[in-house]
């Protein structure tokens, strides 16, 4: 998988493809899907919800440009896979998932592979989670029509953030905002395919 990475999705981030390595992404998907989880896919997990293809959560992972220090936010936990790689790559992550049962299985899985430095909670994500606030870098693995106005206050200056956007829910595009000393810069890094982003400033649920 990781090879597959290097060559054929161009990751170069060396951090990023040892952290790739490093995380057993076996147990983070169901049990009948094991044999496929090394694959270049997203599966599906438990709630209707997914975990990402090991592709996009390489390239997020390296867009956050992370070291040792930085603390991270990540919404949408999910099976916590994100959440694992993100925490070796990191001081500090902070993740939340809006599904409670997939909140706290994530939770323990990351106990379970001895991670310390990554907690999950479970509330609306689109508030972000200002007891923590300002971060290094911030995670969205869930596509809403634009960046939470809360993601966008509570990131430093000089932080990245990286998050699917689209204003339907069928044509999203990775979106990177730096904040910089003026304001927040934009970049557009291609079209992409992920869950809706629901709460208070993403989809409301029936959409
Ligand atoms: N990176 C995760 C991807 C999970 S899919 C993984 O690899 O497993 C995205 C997740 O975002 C879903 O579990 C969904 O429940 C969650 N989500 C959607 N809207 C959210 C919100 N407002 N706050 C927190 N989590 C949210």
């Amino acid at each position: 998988m990781v090879e597959h990475l290097r060559q054929h999705h161009g990751i170069r981030d060396a951090r990023v493809l040892a952290a790739m390595r490093e995380v057993p992404r076996h147990y983070f998907v169901p049990e009948a899907l094991q044999g496929n989880a090394y694959g270049d896919h997203a599966l599906p997990i438990a709630a209707n919800q997914t975990i990402s293809q090991p592709y996009i959560v390489a390239r997020m992972s390296e867009l956050l440009e992370l070291d040792g220090d930085s603390s991270v936010l990540e919404i949408g936990a999910g099976s916590g896979y994100q959440t694992a790689v993100l925490a070796r790559l990191a001081g500090r992550v902070l993740a939340i998932e809006r599904i409670s049962e997939l909140a706290r299985v994530a939770q323990s899985r990351i106990r379970a592979l001895n991670i310390y430095n990554a907690t999950v909670k479970c509330f609306d994500g689109t508030l972000g989670w200002s007891a923590h606030a300002p971060y290094d870098a911030i995670l969205a693995a869930a596509g809403g029509p634009e960046v939470p106005e809360p993601l966008m206050a509570q990131l430093k200056v000089g932080g990245r953030l990286v998050m699917p956007v689209g204003e339907r829910r069928d044509a999203q595009r990775l979106v990177r905002v730096i904040r910089n000393a003026d304001g927040y810069a934009r970049e557009d890094h291609g079209a992409c395919a992920f869950v809706p982003l629901i709460g208070r400033y993403g989809w409301s649920e029936q959409t």
